[in-house]
Protein backbone atom coordinates (compact mmCIF):
# COMPACT_ATOMS: atom_id res chain seq x y z
CA UNK A 1 0.00 0.00 0.00
CA UNK A 2 1.59 3.44 -1.27
CA UNK A 3 1.14 6.27 1.63
CA UNK A 4 0.17 10.40 0.70
CA UNK A 5 3.67 12.08 0.71
CA UNK A 6 4.30 14.15 4.07
CA UNK A 7 5.17 18.02 3.51
CA UNK A 8 8.12 17.03 4.88
CA UNK A 9 8.98 14.74 1.45
CA UNK A 10 7.01 17.33 -0.90
CA UNK A 11 9.97 19.86 1.06
CA UNK A 12 12.77 17.54 0.39
CA UNK A 13 11.69 17.14 -3.48
CA UNK A 14 11.42 20.47 -3.76
CA UNK A 15 14.75 20.98 -2.81
CA UNK A 16 16.30 18.68 -4.40
CA UNK A 17 15.04 19.35 -8.53
CA UNK A 18 14.49 23.02 -7.37
CA UNK A 19 12.28 24.94 -9.40
CA UNK A 20 12.47 24.11 -12.62
CA UNK A 21 11.78 20.21 -11.32
CA UNK A 22 9.56 20.87 -8.99
CA UNK A 23 5.79 22.08 -9.52
CA UNK A 24 2.04 22.08 -7.73
CA UNK A 25 0.97 24.55 -10.13
CA UNK A 26 -2.56 23.54 -11.22
CA UNK A 27 -2.45 25.15 -14.55
CA UNK A 28 0.94 23.87 -15.29
CA UNK A 29 0.09 20.07 -14.44
CA UNK A 30 -3.75 20.12 -15.82
CA UNK A 31 -2.31 19.06 -19.36
CA UNK A 32 -0.71 16.08 -18.20
CA UNK A 33 -2.93 14.55 -15.90
CA UNK A 34 -5.31 13.91 -18.71
CA UNK A 35 -4.58 11.23 -21.42
CA UNK A 36 -4.51 11.50 -24.91
CA UNK A 37 -7.64 10.13 -25.61
CA UNK A 38 -9.46 12.19 -22.63
CA UNK A 39 -10.78 9.11 -21.30
CA UNK A 40 -9.06 9.13 -17.62
CA UNK A 41 -7.96 12.43 -15.59
CA UNK A 42 -6.06 12.04 -12.52
CA UNK A 43 -4.83 14.12 -9.59
CA UNK A 44 -1.13 14.64 -8.56
CA UNK A 45 0.70 16.24 -5.05
CA UNK A 46 3.19 17.43 -7.22
CA UNK A 47 4.92 17.00 -11.17
CA UNK A 48 8.53 16.25 -10.51
CA UNK A 49 11.30 17.14 -13.54
CA UNK A 50 14.40 15.55 -12.80
CA UNK A 51 16.98 16.97 -14.68
CA UNK A 52 19.61 13.38 -14.05
CA UNK A 53 19.90 10.05 -13.72
CA UNK A 54 21.07 10.52 -10.09
CA UNK A 55 18.21 13.08 -9.61
CA UNK A 56 16.25 10.14 -10.46
CA UNK A 57 17.58 8.04 -8.53
CA UNK A 58 17.12 10.31 -5.68
CA UNK A 59 13.58 11.08 -6.05
CA UNK A 60 12.96 6.86 -6.13
CA UNK A 61 14.99 6.70 -2.94
CA UNK A 62 13.04 9.36 -0.85
CA UNK A 63 9.87 8.01 -2.66
CA UNK A 64 10.30 4.57 -2.08
CA UNK A 65 11.51 5.20 1.97
CA UNK A 66 8.26 6.91 2.84
CA UNK A 67 6.04 4.30 0.41
CA UNK A 68 5.31 7.78 -1.99
CA UNK A 69 3.82 6.06 -5.10
CA UNK A 70 5.62 7.86 -8.64
CA UNK A 71 3.75 7.77 -11.85
CA UNK A 72 6.07 7.68 -14.74
CA UNK A 73 5.56 10.18 -17.71
CA UNK A 74 6.79 10.75 -21.06
CA UNK A 75 4.79 12.20 -24.01
CA UNK A 76 1.63 11.38 -21.93
CA UNK A 77 0.68 10.01 -25.79
CA UNK A 78 -0.09 6.29 -23.81
CA UNK A 79 -3.28 4.55 -25.90
CA UNK A 80 -4.43 3.08 -22.19
CA UNK A 81 -4.32 5.62 -19.59
CA UNK A 82 -0.49 3.80 -18.69
CA UNK A 83 1.05 7.41 -17.48
CA UNK A 84 -2.12 8.96 -15.71
CA UNK A 85 -2.06 9.13 -11.87
CA UNK A 86 -4.94 7.89 -10.17
CA UNK A 87 -7.69 10.53 -8.33
CA UNK A 88 -6.54 10.68 -4.85
CA UNK A 89 -4.19 13.08 -5.24
CA UNK A 90 -1.70 11.00 -3.36
CA UNK A 91 0.12 9.94 -5.96
CA UNK A 92 3.40 11.67 -7.78
CA UNK A 93 3.85 12.68 -11.41
CA UNK A 94 7.54 11.70 -12.33
CA UNK A 95 8.03 13.42 -15.84
CA UNK A 96 11.01 12.51 -17.98
CA UNK A 97 10.92 15.12 -20.54
CA UNK A 98 13.95 17.10 -19.08
CA UNK A 99 16.33 14.12 -19.40
CA UNK A 100 16.21 14.94 -23.35
CA UNK A 101 19.76 14.92 -24.25
CA UNK A 102 21.39 12.54 -27.45
CA UNK A 103 24.58 11.65 -25.42
CA UNK A 104 26.01 10.11 -28.10
CA UNK A 105 25.49 8.72 -31.98
CA UNK A 106 28.29 6.56 -32.88
CA UNK A 107 27.67 6.02 -36.83
CA UNK A 108 30.28 3.29 -36.91
CA UNK A 109 28.46 1.22 -34.68
CA UNK A 110 25.33 2.41 -35.75
CA UNK A 111 24.31 2.90 -32.07
CA UNK A 112 22.96 5.87 -30.38
CA UNK A 113 22.46 6.74 -26.71
CA UNK A 114 19.54 8.88 -26.05
CA UNK A 115 18.03 10.05 -22.99
CA UNK A 116 14.68 8.91 -21.55
CA UNK A 117 12.65 12.36 -22.78
CA UNK A 118 13.72 12.61 -25.84
CA UNK A 119 10.91 12.66 -28.32
CA UNK A 120 10.74 10.06 -31.09
CA UNK A 121 10.67 13.12 -33.56
CA UNK A 122 13.20 15.06 -32.54
CA UNK A 123 15.51 11.51 -32.49
CA UNK A 124 14.79 10.64 -35.99
CA UNK A 125 16.14 14.01 -37.17
CA UNK A 126 19.31 13.45 -35.31
CA UNK A 127 20.15 9.90 -36.67
CA UNK A 128 19.42 11.78 -40.29
CA UNK A 129 22.01 14.60 -39.27
CA UNK A 130 24.73 11.12 -38.80
CA UNK A 131 23.41 9.66 -42.03
CA UNK A 132 21.54 6.89 -40.31
CA UNK A 133 18.08 6.32 -39.63
CA UNK A 134 15.89 5.29 -36.24
CA UNK A 135 13.44 2.46 -37.90
CA UNK A 136 10.58 2.98 -35.64
CA UNK A 137 7.52 5.16 -36.17
CA UNK A 138 4.22 5.75 -34.91
CA UNK A 139 1.47 8.21 -35.34
CA UNK A 140 2.34 10.28 -31.83
CA UNK A 141 5.81 10.39 -33.02
CA UNK A 142 5.52 14.44 -32.32
CA UNK A 143 5.20 13.59 -28.54
CA UNK A 144 6.18 10.16 -27.62
CA UNK A 145 9.55 10.10 -25.92
CA UNK A 146 12.42 7.19 -25.84
CA UNK A 147 11.88 6.29 -22.27
CA UNK A 148 8.06 6.11 -22.99
CA UNK A 149 8.76 3.95 -26.30
CA UNK A 150 10.83 1.17 -24.29
CA UNK A 151 8.62 1.29 -21.80
CA UNK A 152 5.60 0.01 -23.69
CA UNK A 153 7.53 -2.22 -26.20
CA UNK A 154 6.26 0.02 -28.82
CA UNK A 155 5.29 -1.31 -31.77
CA UNK A 156 4.07 1.64 -35.42
CA UNK A 157 4.20 1.31 -38.68
CA UNK A 158 7.75 -0.41 -39.40
CA UNK A 159 7.69 -3.66 -37.11
CA UNK A 160 7.31 -6.12 -40.36
CA UNK A 161 10.93 -5.55 -41.19
CA UNK A 162 12.83 -3.80 -37.94
CA UNK A 163 10.93 -5.61 -34.78
CA UNK A 164 9.13 -3.84 -31.98
CA UNK A 165 10.89 -1.61 -29.45
CA UNK A 166 12.53 -4.59 -27.75
CA UNK A 167 14.22 -5.37 -30.88
CA UNK A 168 16.15 -2.21 -31.32
CA UNK A 169 16.67 -1.63 -27.74
CA UNK A 170 20.83 -2.24 -27.19
CA UNK A 171 21.47 -1.24 -23.76
CA UNK A 172 19.71 0.06 -20.74
CA UNK A 173 19.68 2.48 -18.28
CA UNK A 174 17.07 2.82 -15.08
CA UNK A 175 16.45 3.48 -11.74
CA UNK A 176 15.41 0.32 -10.01
CA UNK A 177 12.23 0.71 -7.63
CA UNK A 178 14.56 0.50 -4.53
CA UNK A 179 16.49 3.86 -5.95
CA UNK A 180 19.67 1.65 -7.42
CA UNK A 181 20.89 2.78 -10.39
CA UNK A 182 21.09 -0.19 -13.08
CA UNK A 183 23.39 0.93 -15.77
CA UNK A 184 23.67 -1.21 -18.58
CA UNK A 185 23.62 0.84 -21.75
CA UNK A 186 27.10 -1.23 -23.46
CA UNK A 187 25.51 -2.75 -26.48
CA UNK A 188 26.62 -6.38 -26.20
CA UNK A 189 25.81 -8.66 -28.55
CA UNK A 190 26.19 -11.57 -26.15
CA UNK A 191 25.35 -11.20 -22.49
CA UNK A 192 24.21 -14.52 -21.04
CA UNK A 193 23.80 -13.57 -17.24
CA UNK A 194 20.60 -15.36 -17.02
CA UNK A 195 17.20 -13.25 -16.95
CA UNK A 196 17.50 -9.76 -19.21
CA UNK A 197 16.66 -7.12 -17.14
CA UNK A 198 16.84 -5.18 -20.49
CA UNK A 199 13.99 -7.32 -21.38
CA UNK A 200 12.12 -7.09 -18.42
CA UNK A 201 12.19 -3.54 -18.70
CA UNK A 202 11.01 -3.15 -22.27
CA UNK A 203 6.96 -2.88 -21.99
CA UNK A 204 7.03 -3.03 -17.86
CA UNK A 205 5.21 0.26 -17.98
CA UNK A 206 6.91 1.76 -15.33
CA UNK A 207 5.92 -0.95 -13.24
CA UNK A 208 9.46 -2.43 -12.65
CA UNK A 209 11.51 0.66 -13.07
CA UNK A 210 12.19 4.10 -14.25
CA UNK A 211 14.08 4.35 -17.87
CA UNK A 212 16.18 7.13 -17.75
CA UNK A 213 18.37 5.78 -21.12
CA UNK A 214 18.65 3.84 -23.67
CA UNK A 215 21.05 2.48 -26.40
CA UNK A 216 19.48 1.70 -29.80
CA UNK A 217 20.48 0.37 -33.00
CA UNK A 218 20.13 2.82 -36.18
CA UNK A 219 20.36 1.47 -39.67
CA UNK A 220 21.38 3.71 -42.77
CA UNK A 221 19.34 5.96 -43.85
CA UNK A 222 17.42 4.48 -46.31
CA UNK A 223 18.25 6.52 -49.86
CA UNK A 224 15.21 5.30 -51.23
CA UNK A 225 11.45 4.56 -50.82
CA UNK A 226 8.47 3.51 -53.05
CA UNK A 227 5.24 4.42 -51.04
CA UNK A 228 1.77 2.56 -52.91
CA UNK A 229 -1.45 3.32 -52.40
CA UNK A 230 -3.83 0.42 -53.18
CA UNK A 231 -7.21 -0.94 -53.48
CA UNK A 232 -8.58 -3.90 -52.70
CA UNK A 233 -11.74 -5.78 -52.09
CA UNK A 234 -11.42 -7.13 -48.76
CA UNK A 235 -8.64 -8.19 -45.93
CA UNK A 236 -7.99 -11.23 -47.41
CA UNK A 237 -6.90 -10.10 -51.13
CA UNK A 238 -4.89 -7.85 -48.89
CA UNK A 239 -3.51 -10.40 -47.24
CA UNK A 240 -3.06 -12.41 -50.60
CA UNK A 241 -1.06 -9.01 -52.08
CA UNK A 242 0.84 -9.09 -48.68
CA UNK A 243 2.34 -13.03 -49.54
CA UNK A 244 3.28 -12.36 -52.99
CA UNK A 245 5.44 -8.79 -51.57
CA UNK A 246 7.07 -10.57 -48.82
CA UNK A 247 8.07 -13.51 -51.53
CA UNK A 248 9.08 -11.85 -54.84
CA UNK A 249 10.15 -8.30 -52.70
CA UNK A 250 11.11 -9.75 -49.21
CA UNK A 251 13.18 -7.32 -46.70
CA UNK A 252 12.95 -4.16 -48.75
CA UNK A 253 8.91 -4.47 -47.77
CA UNK A 254 8.96 -2.24 -44.71
CA UNK A 255 5.04 -1.50 -44.29
CA UNK A 256 2.08 -3.13 -44.98
CA UNK A 257 -1.12 -1.26 -43.56
CA UNK A 258 -4.50 -2.02 -44.52
CA UNK A 259 -7.43 0.83 -44.02
CA UNK A 260 -10.89 0.53 -44.70
CA UNK A 261 -12.85 2.92 -46.54
CA UNK A 262 -14.75 4.30 -43.52
CA UNK A 263 -11.72 5.09 -41.69
CA UNK A 264 -10.03 7.41 -44.99
CA UNK A 265 -13.49 9.21 -45.43
CA UNK A 266 -13.28 10.11 -41.19
CA UNK A 267 -9.61 11.31 -41.88
CA UNK A 268 -10.84 13.64 -45.08
CA UNK A 269 -13.62 14.71 -42.93
CA UNK A 270 -11.94 15.77 -40.00
CA UNK A 271 -7.91 16.63 -41.11
CA UNK A 272 -7.02 19.75 -43.29
CA UNK A 273 -5.50 19.54 -46.29
CA UNK A 274 -5.83 15.67 -47.09
CA UNK A 275 -6.55 14.14 -50.40
CA UNK A 276 -7.56 10.87 -51.21
CA UNK A 277 -4.95 9.06 -53.41
CA UNK A 278 -7.36 7.11 -55.40
CA UNK A 279 -10.93 9.09 -56.52
CA UNK A 280 -13.23 6.42 -56.59
CA UNK A 281 -13.98 4.95 -53.15
CA UNK A 282 -13.13 1.43 -52.64
CA UNK A 283 -14.06 -0.97 -49.74
CA UNK A 284 -10.57 -1.25 -48.79
CA UNK A 285 -6.99 0.45 -49.30
CA UNK A 286 -3.48 -0.68 -48.64
CA UNK A 287 -0.62 1.23 -47.89
CA UNK A 288 2.71 -0.26 -48.67
CA UNK A 289 6.33 0.84 -48.64
CA UNK A 290 9.71 -0.11 -49.76
CA UNK A 291 12.72 0.99 -48.35
CA UNK A 292 16.22 0.60 -49.64
CA UNK A 293 19.08 1.74 -50.87
CA UNK A 294 18.57 1.22 -54.91
CA UNK A 295 16.20 3.24 -56.02
CA UNK A 296 15.39 1.60 -59.72
CA UNK A 297 15.32 -1.61 -58.10
CA UNK A 298 12.69 -0.74 -55.71
CA UNK A 299 10.43 1.01 -58.54
CA UNK A 300 10.93 -2.01 -60.71
CA UNK A 301 10.01 -4.29 -58.18
CA UNK A 302 6.77 -2.29 -57.24
CA UNK A 303 5.71 -1.57 -60.33
CA UNK A 304 6.23 -4.97 -62.18
CA UNK A 305 4.77 -7.13 -58.42
CA UNK A 306 2.01 -4.28 -58.70
CA UNK A 307 0.73 -4.12 -62.50
CA UNK A 308 0.95 -8.44 -61.92
CA UNK A 309 -1.86 -8.16 -59.22
CA UNK A 310 -3.80 -5.72 -61.20
CA UNK A 311 -3.95 -8.19 -64.30
CA UNK A 312 -4.49 -10.99 -61.68
CA UNK A 313 -7.33 -9.19 -60.08
CA UNK A 314 -5.96 -9.43 -57.28
CA UNK A 315 -6.10 -5.18 -56.75
CA UNK A 316 -8.49 -2.99 -58.25
CA UNK A 317 -6.01 0.09 -58.71
CA UNK A 318 -3.05 1.32 -57.21
CA UNK A 319 -1.53 4.61 -57.26
CA UNK A 320 2.74 4.80 -56.44
CA UNK A 321 3.85 7.99 -54.74
CA UNK A 322 6.13 10.15 -57.43
CA UNK A 323 7.98 11.64 -54.56
CA UNK A 324 8.72 11.84 -51.33
CA UNK A 325 5.91 14.55 -50.62
CA UNK A 326 3.41 12.55 -51.74
CA UNK A 327 4.76 9.08 -49.99
CA UNK A 328 4.35 12.17 -47.04
CA UNK A 329 0.67 12.46 -47.49
CA UNK A 330 -0.17 8.89 -48.11
CA UNK A 331 1.36 8.30 -44.68
CA UNK A 332 -0.52 11.12 -43.20
CA UNK A 333 -4.15 9.82 -44.47
CA UNK A 334 -2.31 6.65 -41.84
CA UNK A 335 -1.40 8.52 -39.37
CA UNK A 336 -4.31 10.86 -38.88
CA UNK A 337 -7.01 7.99 -38.39
CA UNK A 338 -6.47 8.16 -34.73
CA UNK A 339 -7.10 11.90 -34.65
CA UNK A 340 -9.95 11.57 -36.98
CA UNK A 341 -11.61 8.75 -34.78
CA UNK A 342 -10.98 10.99 -32.18
CA UNK A 343 -13.21 13.66 -33.90
CA UNK A 344 -16.16 11.22 -34.72
CA UNK A 345 -17.21 11.04 -31.35
CA UNK A 346 -16.89 8.35 -28.55
CA UNK A 347 -15.85 4.85 -29.64
CA UNK A 348 -14.27 1.54 -27.90
CA UNK A 349 -10.28 0.98 -29.17
CA UNK A 350 -9.35 -2.47 -29.21
CA UNK A 351 -5.92 -2.94 -29.87
CA UNK A 352 -5.19 -6.47 -30.60
CA UNK A 353 -3.25 -9.21 -32.18
CA UNK A 354 -4.07 -12.54 -33.94
CA UNK A 355 -1.75 -14.75 -35.77
CA UNK A 356 -1.48 -13.14 -39.47
CA UNK A 357 -3.46 -15.59 -41.32
CA UNK A 358 -6.17 -15.35 -39.34
CA UNK A 359 -6.15 -11.45 -39.09
CA UNK A 360 -9.26 -11.36 -42.14
CA UNK A 361 -11.20 -14.13 -40.36
CA UNK A 362 -11.22 -11.79 -36.94
CA UNK A 363 -11.98 -8.48 -39.62
CA UNK A 364 -14.24 -10.14 -41.05
CA UNK A 365 -16.06 -12.39 -38.24
CA UNK A 366 -16.40 -9.57 -35.72
CA UNK A 367 -17.96 -7.31 -36.69
CA UNK A 368 -20.95 -9.27 -37.87
CA UNK A 369 -21.08 -11.27 -33.48
CA UNK A 370 -20.98 -7.76 -32.16
CA UNK A 371 -24.18 -7.21 -34.30
CA UNK A 372 -25.66 -9.85 -33.32
CA UNK A 373 -25.35 -8.94 -29.51
CA UNK A 374 -25.16 -5.28 -30.04
CA UNK A 375 -27.43 -4.62 -33.51
CA UNK A 376 -25.94 -1.38 -34.54
CA UNK A 377 -22.71 -1.13 -33.79
CA UNK A 378 -20.17 -0.14 -35.82
CA UNK A 379 -17.01 -1.70 -35.88
CA UNK A 380 -13.53 -0.80 -38.11
CA UNK A 381 -10.36 -2.47 -38.34
CA UNK A 382 -7.42 -1.18 -39.54
CA UNK A 383 -3.79 -0.74 -39.10
CA UNK A 384 -0.57 -3.28 -39.42
CA UNK A 385 -1.61 -6.19 -41.62
CA UNK A 386 1.53 -7.22 -42.09
CA UNK A 387 2.29 -7.89 -38.14
CA UNK A 388 -0.99 -9.92 -37.44
CA UNK A 389 -2.20 -6.15 -35.22
CA UNK A 390 -5.27 -4.21 -35.86
CA UNK A 391 -6.93 -1.36 -34.18
CA UNK A 392 -10.48 -2.62 -33.83
CA UNK A 393 -12.87 -0.04 -33.13
CA UNK A 394 -16.74 -0.26 -32.33
CA UNK A 395 -18.87 2.95 -32.57
CA UNK A 396 -22.34 2.58 -30.82
CA UNK A 397 -25.55 2.45 -33.11
CA UNK A 398 -26.21 5.69 -35.10
CA UNK A 399 -28.67 7.54 -33.24
CA UNK A 400 -27.77 6.58 -29.59
CA UNK A 401 -26.51 8.70 -26.81
CA UNK A 402 -23.25 7.17 -27.57
CA UNK A 403 -21.21 8.32 -24.05
CA UNK A 404 -24.44 6.63 -22.43
CA UNK A 405 -23.76 3.40 -24.15
CA UNK A 406 -20.79 3.01 -24.22
CA UNK A 407 -21.15 3.03 -20.31
CA UNK A 408 -23.89 0.22 -20.42
CA UNK A 409 -22.54 -1.63 -23.07
CA UNK A 410 -18.98 -1.00 -23.41
CA UNK A 411 -17.17 -3.63 -21.02
CA UNK A 412 -19.33 -6.40 -22.39
CA UNK A 413 -18.30 -5.09 -26.29
CA UNK A 414 -14.99 -5.70 -25.31
CA UNK A 415 -15.07 -9.20 -23.69
CA UNK A 416 -16.37 -10.19 -26.59
CA UNK A 417 -14.20 -8.36 -28.76
CA UNK A 418 -11.00 -9.93 -26.47
CA UNK A 419 -12.96 -13.62 -26.45
CA UNK A 420 -12.39 -13.98 -30.14
CA UNK A 421 -9.24 -12.77 -30.31
CA UNK A 422 -8.02 -15.10 -27.35
CA UNK A 423 -10.06 -18.21 -29.56
CA UNK A 424 -8.05 -17.37 -32.36
CA UNK A 425 -4.77 -17.61 -30.29
CA UNK A 426 -4.57 -13.88 -29.73
CA UNK A 427 -3.32 -11.19 -27.94
CA UNK A 428 -5.29 -8.09 -25.92
CA UNK A 429 -2.56 -5.84 -26.54
CA UNK A 430 -0.51 -6.41 -29.38
CA UNK A 431 1.42 -2.87 -29.27
CA UNK A 432 -0.23 -0.58 -26.90
CA UNK A 433 0.05 -1.87 -23.26
CA UNK A 434 -2.68 -2.26 -21.00
CA UNK A 435 -2.27 0.69 -18.89
CA UNK A 436 -5.16 0.70 -16.58
CA UNK A 437 -7.52 0.62 -19.46
CA UNK A 438 -6.90 -2.83 -20.00
CA UNK A 439 -5.92 -4.02 -16.51
CA UNK A 440 -8.91 -5.58 -14.92
CA UNK A 441 -9.89 -7.46 -18.41
CA UNK A 442 -6.30 -8.69 -18.35
CA UNK A 443 -6.78 -10.01 -15.01
CA UNK A 444 -9.76 -11.93 -15.86
CA UNK A 445 -8.72 -13.51 -19.38
CA UNK A 446 -5.38 -14.06 -18.97
CA UNK A 447 -3.49 -17.42 -18.15
CA UNK A 448 -3.36 -17.91 -14.67
CA UNK A 449 -0.14 -18.67 -14.76
CA UNK A 450 1.77 -15.90 -16.72
CA UNK A 451 -0.45 -13.41 -14.79
CA UNK A 452 1.03 -15.03 -11.44
CA UNK A 453 4.69 -15.29 -12.65
CA UNK A 454 3.81 -11.13 -13.92
CA UNK A 455 3.02 -10.50 -9.96
CA UNK A 456 5.72 -12.45 -8.23
CA UNK A 457 8.68 -10.37 -10.72
CA UNK A 458 6.48 -7.07 -9.53
CA UNK A 459 6.40 -7.84 -5.98
CA UNK A 460 10.30 -9.39 -5.63
CA UNK A 461 11.06 -5.89 -7.85
CA UNK A 462 8.80 -3.42 -6.24
CA UNK A 463 7.65 -4.88 -3.03
CA UNK A 464 5.76 -1.97 -1.81
CA UNK A 465 4.54 -0.90 -5.23
CA UNK A 466 5.36 2.48 -5.27
CA UNK A 467 6.20 2.31 -9.36
CA UNK A 468 3.16 3.03 -11.16
CA UNK A 469 0.30 1.06 -9.18
CA UNK A 470 -2.48 0.42 -10.64
CA UNK A 471 -1.31 -0.07 -13.65
CA UNK A 472 -0.59 -3.20 -15.87
CA UNK A 473 -0.32 -5.84 -13.02
CA UNK A 474 -0.79 -3.89 -9.90
C1 LIG B 1 -1.71 9.38 -32.72
C2 LIG B 1 -1.03 8.27 -31.97
C3 LIG B 1 -0.63 7.13 -32.67
C4 LIG B 1 -0.01 6.08 -32.00
N1 LIG B 1 0.40 5.00 -32.71
C5 LIG B 1 1.05 3.99 -32.09
C6 LIG B 1 1.55 2.88 -32.82
O1 LIG B 1 1.39 2.78 -34.03
N2 LIG B 1 2.21 1.92 -32.13
C7 LIG B 1 2.42 1.98 -30.78
O2 LIG B 1 3.04 1.09 -30.22
N3 LIG B 1 1.94 3.03 -30.06
C8 LIG B 1 1.27 4.01 -30.67
N4 LIG B 1 0.79 5.08 -29.94
C9 LIG B 1 0.89 5.05 -28.47
C10 LIG B 1 2.06 5.81 -27.85
O3 LIG B 1 2.61 6.75 -28.72
C11 LIG B 1 3.13 4.84 -27.39
O4 LIG B 1 2.58 4.01 -26.38
C12 LIG B 1 4.38 5.54 -26.84
O5 LIG B 1 5.35 4.55 -26.59
C13 LIG B 1 4.16 6.31 -25.56
O6 LIG B 1 5.28 7.17 -25.35
P1 LIG B 1 5.17 8.39 -24.32
O7 LIG B 1 6.51 8.98 -24.16
O8 LIG B 1 4.08 9.30 -24.74
O9 LIG B 1 4.78 7.61 -22.99
P2 LIG B 1 3.66 7.98 -21.94
O10 LIG B 1 2.33 7.99 -22.58
O11 LIG B 1 4.05 9.16 -21.15
O12 LIG B 1 3.78 6.67 -21.00
C14 LIG B 1 3.47 5.41 -21.50
C15 LIG B 1 3.80 4.35 -20.43
O13 LIG B 1 5.19 4.28 -20.22
C16 LIG B 1 5.53 4.67 -18.89
N5 LIG B 1 6.73 5.51 -19.01
C17 LIG B 1 6.90 6.64 -19.76
N6 LIG B 1 8.17 7.05 -19.69
C18 LIG B 1 8.81 6.18 -18.87
C19 LIG B 1 10.14 6.05 -18.41
N7 LIG B 1 11.09 6.92 -18.76
N8 LIG B 1 10.46 5.03 -17.58
C20 LIG B 1 9.52 4.13 -17.19
N9 LIG B 1 8.24 4.20 -17.61
C21 LIG B 1 7.90 5.20 -18.44
C22 LIG B 1 4.32 5.38 -18.35
O14 LIG B 1 4.23 5.25 -16.95
C23 LIG B 1 3.21 4.66 -19.07
O15 LIG B 1 2.92 3.44 -18.43
C24 LIG B 1 0.18 6.14 -30.59
C25 LIG B 1 -0.22 7.30 -29.90
C26 LIG B 1 -0.81 8.35 -30.57
C27 LIG B 1 -1.22 9.56 -29.79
Amino acid sequence: MTRAPSSLLLNRLAQLLGPKGYTTDADIMAPWLTDWRGKYTGRAAAMLSPASTEEVAAVVRLCAADQVALVPQGGNSSMVGGATPDTTGEQLLLSLRRMNRVRAVDTAAQIAVAEAGVILETFHHEALAHGLRFPLTLGGKGSATIGGLVSTNAGGTQVLRHGTMRALVAGIEAVLPDGSIFGSLAPLKKDNRGYDLRHLLCGAEGTLGIVTAASLHLVPAATARRTAWIAVDSPDTALLLLRRLDANIGRELEGFEIIPHACLAAVLRHIPQTRAPIAAAHPWYVLAELAGEDEAWLGAALERELTAALEAELIRDVVIAKNDRESEDFWRLRDSISEAERAEGPALQHDVSVPVDLMPTFIAENPARLEQAFPGVRALSFGHLGDGNVHHHVQPPVGADGTAWLAAHGAAVSRLVYAHVIELGGSLSAEHGIGQMKRDVMAELDSPARLAALRRIKAGLDPAGVLNPGKLIG
